[in-house]
């Protein structure tokens, strides 16, 4: 396999790192600066300099006021901005929701909500689990009754990210409960101010407020806010999975952590009197190292069957179930390389690294739950990729 660009995408390449190094703000470009209101002020900058180049939604048509970008364009450009620490601005809206309007949506849904996306004015969140259905999504139980010109909500959804700070959500409900369960699903567009809505937030074991609890009684939707036909939401949520999967971002960034990591011990090796680095731990660095690598290559693995036209299937399985336990090995290794400094937490003066081993130590915890958990992924792996039977 040959990695290195045509010269079409050597060019690209070289397009979006002069716009990266021109337009990306100081404060945004290392991790341990990013400080509450720097952030917020620095991401304006950010957003309005993607926005003023079509970039907010790099891989949308252009005629939604997208990039335009191949996925291969798409590859690179996530790419480059991994290597430069530069964040998404685009979140659900951008990723998930804007291509379902875009394939599926009807024009009047469209024109509502695409602007407002690229615009920055509309932030998504995503209302699909429910407290008894998560792996088997398709069991879920909030209800969207017809009702004239409306449909009638009831339920209640979990673990909605970003919900808290969304003003609109796309989810999933049962129109058919009589239909066999995949069938009976359509998703709608909501307005999360819509009377009957309550958002309760989660917290996490980091002390992360990310997701919600979404309670709806009697929530009433409009007729025109049903994506696709009644009873095919099942295969509209699926058509998600044709985008760019690789995550390369993810891939690189896991490299930036080890590097932050060998950075870290060769200093604190240096330092009057400390030990030296044992040999444990240089082969606990270069195993990071190693993991790294291969996130990359299977990123690079799912973008090359993209590239061919194709749709990764149990590939997508292996990237996402190899790199969120990778980024938990990655923790683990930091906490301990940092010792009892280490579980100092975000505040302390003394933490390491502004305590982001601290916290990823917690965090990634989930990273094996979220968008789907490892023992799901083992078995689409097992049954797709291995051909084994199910049992
Ligand atoms: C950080 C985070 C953010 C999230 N954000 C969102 C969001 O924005 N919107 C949203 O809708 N959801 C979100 N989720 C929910 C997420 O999609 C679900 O948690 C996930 O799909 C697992 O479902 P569950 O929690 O109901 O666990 P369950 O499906 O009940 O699983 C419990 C355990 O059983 C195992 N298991 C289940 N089925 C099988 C099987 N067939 N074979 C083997 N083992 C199995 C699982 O691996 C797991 O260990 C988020 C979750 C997290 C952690």
């Amino acid at each position: 396999m040959d990695f290195r660009d045509t010269p079409d995408e050597a060019a690209f390449r070289a397009d979006v790192r002069a716009f990266i190094d021109a337009s990306l703000p100081t404060a945004l470009r290392e991790a341990d600066t990013l400080e509450a209101g720097v952030q917020g002020e620095a991401m304006r900058d950010w957003r309005s300099a993607l926005a003023n180049k079509g970039w907010i939604a790099p891989h949308w048509p252009k005629e939604y006021g997208g990039g335009g970008f191949s996925v291969t364009e798409q590859f690179v450009f996530n790419e480059e901005m991994a290597e430069s620490r530069a964040p998404d601005v685009g979140g659900m809206g951008v990723q998930m929701i804007g291509p379902i309007l875009i394939r599926f949506g009807t024009d009047e849904q469209k024109q509502e909500h695409l602007s407002r996306i690229t615009g920055g004015e509309a932030w998504w969140c995503q209302g699909y689990s429910e407290p008894g259905s998560g792996s088997d999504l398709a069991s879920l139980q909030t209800r969207a009754v017809r009702d004239g010109d409306e449909y009638v909500l009831n339920g209640q959804k979990i673990w909605t990210s970003g919900a808290h700070r969304a003003n609109w959500m796309f989810l999933l409900a049962r129109t058919d409960p009589d239909a066999p369960k995949h069938r009976g699903i359509s998703m709608f567009l909501l307005d999360m101010k819509s009377p009957g809505v309550t958002v309760q937030p989660l917290i996490t074991m980091a002390n992360d407020h990310i997701f919600n609890q979404v309670f709806f009684e009697d929530v009433r939707v409009p007729a025109r806010n049903l994506v696709g036909e009644e009873n095919r939401g099942w295969y509209i949520g699926a058509a998600l999975l044709d985008f760019e999967r690789s995550n390369i971002r993810a891939a690189i960034s896991m490299r930036h952590t080890v590097s932050d990591l060998v950075n870290y011990a060769r200093e604190a090796a240096a330092a009057p009197g400390a030990p030296a680095l044992t040999g444990a731990t240089r082969n606990e660095l270069a195993e990071r190292a190693v993991e790294a690598e291969i996130a990359r290559l299977i990123a690079y693995r799912v973008i090359s069957i993209q590239k061919r036209g194709a749709v990764p299937n149990y590939e997508a399985s292996m990237n996402k179930l190899y790199r969120s336990e990778a980024s938990q090995r990655a923790a683990h290794t930091g906490l301990k390389l940092m010792g009892l400094y280490g579980g100092l937490y975000k505040g302390s003066k003394y933490a390491p690294l502004n305590a982001r081993f601290a916290h990823s130590y917690l965090a990634t915890v989930s990273s094996t739950i979220a968008a789907g958990t490892s023992e799901v992924n083992r078995n689409v792996i097992a049954t797709r990729g291995l051909e084994l039977p199910r049992s």
